[in-house]
């Protein structure tokens, strides 16, 4: 489980996150929109102790990040907004298998890794092929299977649709439906809600530092009819 307590960010004088309280379940497939700088990113960065928050904390698992970095690392398996630009290695299976390395696994128990994180993504046995040779799609699920391989219990991909087509859109949001089954707690950022509303148990919206609505996504768009954001985009 994440649990967000009283979290306050500031960015110099400006609270971009101010006393948010926000939970994700076990198990659960949550979408958090809102519009752009309402402080969706800064929000997740701090679920894997990517920032120090100047107030309030953020627990993982029952552990509080801050406590433990790895602990948290490894059980919320993050896919950036930039990824597709940003890999860390040439090939598919050298990308994947960063993060298990750094854990200072055996090479047996990485390969596994590897192995099944590229299964999971519909991408096995494709661990010698070039990332810049790769569609947009395949980079996509390429930053997923590198979440996955460090086998975390939340997935959280902030913008993860960004430059796809719908075919490839559908080809990951199809693999989100499988880790999801399969038990994986998914956290999509997004500003754009197609297709995944129905899917989701939950929509969460950010707005001026705050979560405003956090409900089933059919009663949270009910909601966001009768406050200022008309639309969580
Ligand atoms: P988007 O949908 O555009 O990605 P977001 O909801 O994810 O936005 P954040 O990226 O968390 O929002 O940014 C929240 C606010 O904080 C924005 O106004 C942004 O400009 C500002 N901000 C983000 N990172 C920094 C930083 N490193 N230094 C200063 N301000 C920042």
């Amino acid at each position: 489980m994440i649990e967000t307590r009283g979290l306050v960010h500031r960015y110099g004088d400006v609270r971009v996150l101010d006393e948010v309280d926000l939970d994700v379940a076990d198990g659960e497939f949550v979408v958090l929109a809102g519009a752009n700088g309402s402080g969706k990113t800064t929000l997740v960065r701090h679920w894997n102790g990517l920032l120090d928050a100047d107030d309030g904390e953020v627990r993982v698992n029952g552990t509080r990040v801050q406590a433990d970095l790895v602990a948290a690392r490894t059980a919320v398996g993050m896919v950036f907004q930039e990824p597709r630009d940003g890999f860390v290695a040439a090939t598919v299976g050298e990308d994947v298998a960063f993060g298990p390395e750094n854990l200072g696994l055996e090479r047996e128990d990485i390969d596994a890794r590897v192995r099944d994180a590229l299964a999971a993504v519909n991408l096995a046995g494709r661990e010698s092929e070039r990332i810049d040779e790769l569609s947009g799609g395949e980079r996509e699920r390429v930053a997923i299977a590198g979440a996955l391989a460090m086998r975390p219990d939340h997935l959280v991909l902030d913008e993860p649709f960004t430059g796809l087509d719908q075919p490839a859109r559908e080809s990951v949001l199809d693999r989100l439906d499988a880790l999801h089954e399969s038990g994986t707690s998914v956290v999509v950022v997004t500003h754009d809600l197609r297709d995944l509303l129905a899917r989701a148990d939950r929509l969460c919206v950010l707005a001026d530092g705050d979560v405003i609505v956090d409900d089933t996504p059919t009663r949270a768009v009910e909601r966001l009819d009768g406050v200022p954001v008309r639309r969580p985009c």
